[in-house]
């Protein structure tokens, strides 16, 4: 086992739902404060850190609330959605004492700084955790998607999906009991047998760009660490 860190920077995509815990919707506070304590975790590994937020505990375009809506308008309140939820985590980043920033994939300059990327990697040369909102800035995409792109443009070594399972199953580990996690799959069996590790678009970019993700389990204590770690946690999408 590993006594440091396998990764230098990393690019954790938190979906809205991982903030909302058991509840329904919204943000749910002791949530919020154990997800911090576990990036401030790694952060405290000397590891940068990078985190894409989803918004689908306020809203998405593809929701039944968004029935019947124009679906670009319903992205962009989607991605507005991302927004109040990086304000929340950003709060909850400085109320633990971790040094961080919001940038904004769309102009909203009262309350977040715009996307830029060279500032954005010396901001995580510095040691200070980026917070990247409001999704690509572009409806019909999916904050997988964002999760994809600034892990490259970032040159993040590695994309880290925080989920609600551990990894992904031969199937449904709440139908099957005999379902078993994968340790590792390639981008082209996770694309082709559909496991909706990441939408289509976001593994393909990927893939491209030799990009790997680790999909692991959020809900479980310390899943994060182990996966910097480098230990056997969660699922691995590699290119070979
Ligand atoms: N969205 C978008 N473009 C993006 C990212 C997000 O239009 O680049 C919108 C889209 O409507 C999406 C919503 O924002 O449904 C919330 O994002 P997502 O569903 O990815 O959040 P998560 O499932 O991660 O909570």
């Amino acid at each position: 086992m590993s006594v440091v860190p396998v990764y230098k920077r990393i690019l954790l995509k938190l979906s809205g739902e991982a903030l909302m815990g058991d509840d329904t919707h919204g943000i749910n506070r002791a949530v919020i404060e154990r997800i911090v304590r576990e990036i401030g975790e790694v952060v405290g590994l000397g590891i940068q850190v990078a985190v894409v937020i989803g918004g689908g505990n306020i809203f998405r375009g593809v929701a039944p609330a968004a029935e019947g809506m124009d679906r670009a308008t319903a992205d962009y309140m989607g991605m507005l959605a991302t927004v109040m939820n990086a304000m929340a985590l950003q709060d909850a980043m400085k109320r633990s004492g971790l040094d961080c920033r919001v940038q904004s994939a769309l102009n909203l300059e009262q309350v977040a700084e715009p996307f830029i990327r060279g500032k954005a990697l010396r901001y995580l040369e510095d040691g200070k955790v980026v917070i990247f909102a409001a999704g690509t800035g572009n409806p019909f995409f999916t904050t997988d998607t964002a999760a994809a792109l600034r892990g490259v443009e970032m040159d993040a070594e590695v994309v880290i999906k925080a989920t609600k399972v551990d990894g992904v199953y031969t199937a449904d580990p709440k139908l099957d009991p005999a379902a078993v996690r994968y340790q590792k799959v390639s981008f082209d069996e996770a694309i082709s047998k559909n496991f909706k590790v990441m939408d289509a678009t976001a593994l393909t970019l990927c893939r491209d760009q030799r990009l790997p993700i680790i999909v692991f389990s959020i809900f479980k204590h310390d899943a994060l660490k182990r996966v910097v770690m480098g230990e056997d946690e969660g699922t691995l999408v590699h290119c070979y």
